[in-house]
């Protein structure tokens, strides 16, 4: 869990590595929907584009079947999900049902004046989503991804109005997650300033204390 720009989605693959643990990111699953031009993608996009959380009972049902996938009966890596309290407790029912629970959710803290630096150049690789940063880590040849040539994408929702909007709503919404989980002793938070490694050695050690 974290703000927008915190590194969920560059912290959550490498876990997902690590702990051999599917990585399942709301966000991609959405972006998935919205390219695939899915009612769902259709009905997303508006509330997306403008910085909005898609209504709950879409994503619970989303996240839901995901987990009833063969692949998830031994854990995964949640990556922005859950972003409402109202979705902690129906994650935390479905868990119950069948039997499991949350180990534990990570707050990645970063000051705010970072997150928009952070945003405002944020770029990912279209075909291999290798993430970068326009101006802190840009790619060799301007536009084109170091790894697989593919042309790098900047968020609709990385533009500053709706990055102001994320912010307010992460406010709003979402850090009362973080005091369900603090209230349940599963909350653990990490400084997420540093660089993508320091921050991974960091993750990985105190999820292993
Ligand atoms: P992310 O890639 O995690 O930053 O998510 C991008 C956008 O997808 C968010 O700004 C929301 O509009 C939507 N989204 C992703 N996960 C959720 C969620 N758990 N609840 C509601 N909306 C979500």
């Amino acid at each position: 869990m974290g703000p927008p720009g915190a590194g969920k989605g560059t912290q959550a693959p490498r876990l997902s590595e690590h702990l051999s643990a599917p990585h399942v990111s709301t966000g991609d699953m959405l972006r998935a929907e919205v390219a695939a031009s899915s009612n769902l993608g259709l009905k997303a996009k508006t509330f997306m584009d403008a910085g909005d959380l898609v209504p709950d009972d879409v994503m619970i049902g989303m996240i839901v079947a995901r987990l009833q996938a063969d692949d998830a009966s031994d854990g995964i890596i949640l990556d922005g999900f859950p972003r409402t309290v109202a979705q902690a407790v129906a994650l935390d029912e479905a868990l119950y049902n069948s039997g499991g629970s949350i180990d534990l959710a990570v707050s990645i803290d970063v000051d705010r004046d970072v997150l928009i630096n952070r945003l405002a150049g944020r770029a990912t690789c279209k075909n291999c989503k290798t993430p970068y940063h326009l101006t802190f880590s840009p790619p060799a040849t301007a536009g084109e991804c170091d790894k697989c040539d593919g042309e790098l994408d900047q968020r609709e929702d990385d533009q500053p109005e709706a990055v102001k909007n994320r912010l307010k709503v992460f406010d709003k919404q979402t850090a009362p997650v973080l005091d369900y989980y603090r209230g349940r002793k599963k909350l653990l938070s990490i400084d997420g300033a540093a660089s993508p490694d320091e921050v991974f050695t960091s993750l990985v050690n105190a999820i292993s204390s």
